[in-house]
């Protein structure tokens, strides 16, 4: 069995070639999966953008129409970083649809993988840091709307705290929020997640892994989530441009072993999202496959997928 795997060729819009975000990786990634032989056409599933009514279930409805219409102010628009061009704006809603996709897929298989998503930064009001819609928060919400969960756990390991996910969830508690990440980086001011927990600049695999290790499963045990969606963010890596941590590619594919494993062995759907990365572009292309190699050998182990 393999995983559900969700992708739409608009991802990777243009962007001036200056640009330091890597849009093409998107793109890229999906070619790899094919050529790797990591995907067969039967695993494929392309979404929708996402309806309003979808996206107001996090965000109001004029930051979103000033997002979609580029009548942001000025400082709003460069928090986010990303110019609000038609290609730009599509993607963005298409983004969304297509990790409520993956969610929807993962209750139905057991496991389902987004060749994007982790816009964790995008709070309900303003977008930051590359993220303008939060698509995990709006998965979440789509879901506990429509009666298909009761309770769901985000699972959070970008190197970047899961800021405005642990804001727009406090308070509601079907929605257990974790986030371990490097505890200097980006956003200065943290918000509080259910857990969280920091780390220390410089840390590598076998602590990191023991970080997280140690308290995962007891988490899913308590709370037993009938879904996790999982930011698999490869900014941990030791090469990460933005990142201040020093995983190998060993230690993110060994977590996320540890991740899609304390799932499945449970009977907890999970349903992963590419989150944050930043390199040169074939490198960081081969550690964004990470998950999805963690993810077709787990569907097979555990018996989930398609
Ligand atoms: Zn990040």
């Amino acid at each position: 069995m393999r995983p559900a795997l969700v992708y739409h060729p608009a991802y990777s819009a243009p962007l001036p070639s200056s640009h330091r975000f890597p849009m093409a990786k998107f793109r890229l990634l999906h070619q790899a999966l094919q050529q790797r032989g990591l995907a067969s056409a039967d695993q494929w599933h392309r979404p929708l953008p996402a309806p309003r009514r979808w996206l107001e279930l996090v965000h109001s409805r004029t930051y979103h129409q000033a997002f979609s219409r580029n009548s942001l102010e000025r400082q709003q628009q460069r928090r986010i970083g990303l110019p609000a061009t038609p290609p730009l704006v599509r993607r963005t809603w298409l983004s969304v649809g297509g990790t409520v996709l993956t969610a929807r897929l993962a209750l139905q298989h057991g496991i389902a993988c987004h060749l994007a998503g982790g816009t964790h930064h995008a709070f309900p009001e303003h977008g930051s840091g590359f993220c303008i819609f939060n698509d995990v928060a709006v998965a979440a919400r789509v879901l506990l709307s429509e009666g298909l969960v009761q309770r769901l756990m985000v699972v959070d390991l970008d190197v970047h705290q899961g800021d405005a996910t642990a804001l727009i969830f406090q308070g509601e508690p079907r929605v257990l929020t974790f986030s371990a990440h490097a505890a200097s980086n980006f956003p200065a001011r943290k918000q509080s997640s259910d857990l969280d927990l920091p780390l220390p600049d410089g840390l590598e695999d076998e602590p990191y892994l023991e970080a997280v290790g140690g308290v995962l499963p007891e988490l899913i045990e308590q709370h037993r989530p009938q879904l996790v969606l999982y930011n698999a963010g490869v900014d941990p890596h030791r090469r990460d441009r933005l990142g201040r941590l020093e995983l190998s590619d060993a230690g993110l594919l060994r977590r996320d072993h540890l991740v899609l494993d304390a799932c499945l062995r449970r009977g907890v759907p999970v349903a992963t999202v590419i989150g944050g990365g930043y390199d040169a572009l074939p490198e960081l292309v081969e550690r964004h496959l990470l998950v999805f190699r963690a993810a077709t050998d787990q569907a097979r182990l555990h018996r989930a997928g398609i």
